[in-house]
């Protein structure tokens, strides 16, 4: 057994070791464990300082999870794009290949909150069958290995999947999503990124939501994989009490950069059963946006978007720079709140009226253009 997997059978998930540990009433913690998964990582565990603090209020189950009268199970309506248990297959050239059940933490925010930790969900078979889909949708040049998380997996199967995911010549990048490095960094090891070097194009997406995630252990873990040439983004969920105030996400974004991660997305909590006291109002994330958009480094600021509910895909949402268009004029609006104008190339005489909006999608078949 490697060492990772030994941390990982210390992890805390019996109802009496969390209502002892962290002060909770066992039957309350019984009931929540009934509806949702619950395991946090020793290393994680030594994350929290004090009751209800960031890192608290990610992992340690809540009496909030159990009202019923507010989200859905499946808000992103991933089940309906789901050709086969293990894709999800929404946007033109790129899927989801959801490969392992298991996550080393579970997160109390998480939209999947309803698959995690499932076993029946992710059966060996349907690894073969989104292979086989894959192999056969040539449309497809990028694939998102997620899950749970992937890196749950062995190195031996992790390999397995990833060199049949390889072999498949209409493939062009591979990309991992995982919280691997955040809750559990001894997991990534000189084996692992031995291994993942081999079949680059490969990035990995990790997930970090607060700037005490970022640890000596945690800088060693995305280190090596930045070493192995991996190129690093970051997700973020924008949760109550945990990252909504604009000065500690300009942190964990900063923080992010230090250890060569790119912020990618900082996503709107999805309305997920079970985490309505974790959402916060759109207001809060443009506000959060404004605060980093050219107060510090532009490498620094994430897209912000609301994954739409019924399955519309990620939206990017945006302070609204851009305050009027015309033939004539763009007024603009800088990170400080000054307005400028951008003269309009002059219109050429007699042009044919146009439509007044302009067609984004192709109905034809044909990819829509970028
Ligand atoms: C997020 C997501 C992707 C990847 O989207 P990018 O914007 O390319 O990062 C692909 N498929 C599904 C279903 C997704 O939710
Ligand atoms: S690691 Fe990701 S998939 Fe797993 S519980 Fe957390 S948010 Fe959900």
């Amino acid at each position: 057994m490697d060492d990772w997997q030994r941390l990982l059978r210390g992890a805390l998930r019996k109802p009496e070791e969390i209502a002892q540990k962290f002060g909770l009433d066992v039957e309350e913690v019984r009931r929540i464990a009934k509806a949702f998964k619950i395991q946090i990582t020793p290393y994680y565990a030594g994350l929290i300082k004090e009751r209800g603090d960031a890192m608290w209020r990610q992992m340690v189950p809540d009496a909030a999870e159990l009202k019923e009268d507010t989200g859905v199970a499946d808000p992103l309506e991933e089940d309906a794009d789901s050709p086969v248990p293990s894709i999800v297959h929404r946007y033109p050239d790129r899927c989801l290949f959801l490969v392992s059940h298991s996550c080393a933490s579970y997160c109390r925010f998480c939209t999947r909150k309803r698959k995690v930790g499932d076993p029946s969900k992710i059966h060996p078979r349907y690894i073969e069958d989104g292979i086989e889909y894959i192999r056969r949708h040539t449309e497809l040049r990028d694939v998102v290995i997620s899950g749970g998380d992937p890196l749950m997996l062995s190195d031996r199967r992790l390999e397995a999947i990833i060199k049949a995911v390889r072999g498949i010549p209409h493939i062009e990048i591979i990309r991992i999503g995982t919280r691997v490095p955040c809750v559990l960094p001894q997991r990534i090891t000189e084996k692992l990124v031995a291994m993942l070097k081999k079949y680059h194009p490969l990035y990995v997406n990790v997930h970090f939501n607060h700037p005490d995630e970022i640890t000596p252990e945690s800088s060693r873990a995305l280190n090596l994989l930045a070493d192995a040439g991996i190129p690093l983004g970051n997700q973020t969920v924008l949760l109550k009490g945990v990252n909504d105030d604009p000065l500690v996400m300009r942190r964990l974004m900063q923080k992010l950069l230090a250890v060569r991660v790119r912020p990618y997305y900082l996503y709107q909590a999805d309305y997920v059963s079970g985490t309505e006291h974790l959402r916060t109002t759109v207001e809060k994330g443009i506000e959060i946006m404004e605060a980093l958009r050219g107060w510090t480094s532009g490498l620094a600021v994430p897209y912000y978007c609301i994954d739409a509910p019924g399955g519309g895909g990620k939206i990017p949402v945006l302070p609204k720079y851009l305050q009027s268009i015309t033939d004539e004029q763009v007024v603009l609006r800088n990170y400080a709140g000054e307005l400028f104008v951008y003269p309009q190339v002059k219109p050429k005489p007699k042009r044919r009226p146009r439509p007044a909006v302009a067609p984004c999608y192709s109905f034809d078949g044909a990819p829509p253009m970028p």
